[in-house]
């Protein structure tokens, strides 16, 4: 199912396999839906980052979160390097999201090993430049070690936030339904990027 959607729009990923290797590991790591998207329909926004410094607790506490990753202005170069990417979303209850942070935690984990994952997996398949970027702050320790070296350099990548980018206008952008999690009891839905090629 994930590489029709995926060959309807980008050819390019035609390469055996690819079913077999991505769909595992998208049912592992709770990723539902993989949305093609040209780097061109992803928004980048200075608001985003006004957002982390100011109501962030991640500000400057993590290696995946401003002012440690990358500035607005080298986002908005990085991704012009681009063509073409993935976009991947996954829902998840969280009913405990003030009560017990450690399951929440869980399901951050889990998202983000699958990003990392398939981004290792697509790398192998010829994608040589494919880097992710993850969804909300890095939470593989449980406590960051930032500004002391960082425990698991090798899974370490920025978020889509710290890349300030804006998710909403970019889900408007390929025809997604935005819808912001009201009540303790909604779903919410976690989003990461995969820049291709
Ligand atoms: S792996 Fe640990 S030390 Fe490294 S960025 Fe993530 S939380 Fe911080």
């Amino acid at each position: 199912m994930v590489r029709d959607l995926l060959l309807r729009q980008i050819p390019i990923l035609d390469f055996p396999g690819l079913e077999e290797k991505i769909s595992p590991l998208c049912h592992r790591h709770g990723i539902q839906w993989v949305y093609p998207v040209k780097t061109s329909q992803i928004v980048v926004a200075q608001w985003v980052r006004l957002k982390c410094r100011y109501g962030c607790e991640h500000y400057n506490t993590n290696w995946c979160c401003p002012p440690a990753t990358v500035t607005v202005k080298e986002a908005k170069e990085i991704l012009r390097e681009y063509k073409n990417a993935l976009l991947l979303s996954g829902e998840a209850d969280h009913p405990h999201f003030y009560r017990n942070n450690s399951k929440k935690r869980r399901t951050q984990v889990q998202f983000w090993k699958g990003t990392v994952a398939i981004e290792r997996e697509l790398f192998l398949l010829g994608y040589h430049k494919i880097f992710g970027l993850t969804p909300e702050s890095c939470a593989l320790c449980k406590k960051c070690a930032y500004p002391d070296n960082c425990l698991f350099p090798k899974e370490k990548r920025p978020s889509v936030e710290s890349f300030s980018i804006d998710i909403f206008e970019t889900l408007r952008r390929i025809g997604k339904e935005v819808k912001i999690a009201q009540h303790i009891n909604d779903h919410f839905k976690h989003y990461s990027i995969i820049l291709l090629e």
